[in-house]
C-alpha cells in the first residue's frame, strides 16, 4: 500500500462523529508528545498531522483516507497532567467504546517514547485492545536517542513485559527522524489492510 496518498478527510469531535463504520481502519494512539504526529507524517511523507500543544484543549480525532475504505485514525494524545479528571474519564470511556464497538477497526498502533514506555495509560490501552482481540503494534519512538544495543534491549524488555497478556502484539523501535522502523510499521499496516 502507498501511504503517501493519504488524504485528510475529517476531524471528529468525538467517536460518534467518525465516518461510517465500513471498510478497514487502523488507529494511532499514544501519550501526548510520544511522537504520534511525527510518525504519521513520516509514514505518509506529508505534513498531515498537526500537533495541538495545548493541554486540556478539546482534541479532535483526525481521519485520513488512503483509498476508499482504508482509513488511518489519529486519536487524541492522552496523559496530559493538566487535563481535568472529568475529561480524562470521558475520554477513557469513549476510547474503550471505540475499541470495543468499531467494526472497521482492525489494528491499533500505540506509540511510546523508548525512554519511558508502558506507563499506566499505555498498559490500560494495550490491555483493552488485547481484550477486544485487536492486534497491536507498539512503536518505541525516538529510538534515535539510543544506540543500537540499548534500542534492542529496550524492545526485548517491552516484549517481555507484554508477553503475559498473550495478545497479538508486535514491538518495534521507531524513529521518524531517522526512519527507523518505518518499513516494519508499513508491513504491519499492509497486513491489517490487505490480510496476511
Ligand atoms: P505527538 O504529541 O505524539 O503528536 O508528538 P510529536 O510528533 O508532536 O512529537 C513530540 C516531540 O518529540 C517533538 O518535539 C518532536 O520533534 C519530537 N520527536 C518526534 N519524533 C521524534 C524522533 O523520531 N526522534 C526524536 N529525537 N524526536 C522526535
Amino acid at each position: 500500500i502507498k501511504y503517501n496518498t493519504a488524504k485528510f478527510i475529517t476531524s471528529a469531535p468525538d467517536i460518534s462523529r467518525l465516518p461510517a463504520d465500513t471498510g478497514i481502519e487502523i488507529a494511532f494512539a499514544g501519550r501526548s508528545n510520544a511522537g504520534k504526529s511525527s510518525a504519521l507524517n513520516a509514514l505518509t511523507e506529508q505534513k498531515l498531522a498537526r500537533t495541538s500543544k495545548t493541554p486540556g484543549r478539546t482534541q479532535l480525532i483526525n481521519t485520513f483516507e488512503l483509498s476508499e475504505g482504508q482509513r488511518l485514525i489519529d486519536l487524541p494524545g492522552y496523559g496530559f497532567a493538566k487535563v481535568p479528571l472529568e475529561m480524562k474519564i470521558k475520554w477513557q470511556k469513549s476510547l474503550g467504546e471505540y475499541l470495543q464497538k468499531r467494526d472497521s477497526l482492525k489494528g491499533l498502533v500505540i506509540l511510546m517514547d523508548i525512554r519511558h514506555p508502558l506507563k499506566d495509560l499505555d498498559l490500560d490501552l494495550i490491555e483493552w485492545a488485547v481484550g477486544c482481540e485487536l492486534p497491536v503494534v507498539a512503536l518505541l519512538t525516538k529510538a534515535d536517542k539510543y544506540a543500537q544495543g540499548k534500542r534492542k534491549s529496550e524492545v526485548l524488555q517491552v516484549k517481555k513485559a507484554l508477553a503475559e497478556l498473550n495478545g497479538d502484539i508486535r514491538v518495534y523501535a521507531f524513529s521518524s527522524l531517522k526512519g527507523i522502523g518505518l518499513t516494519d510499521l508499513a508491513w504491519a499496516l499492509d497486513e491489517w489492510f490487505l490480510g496476511p
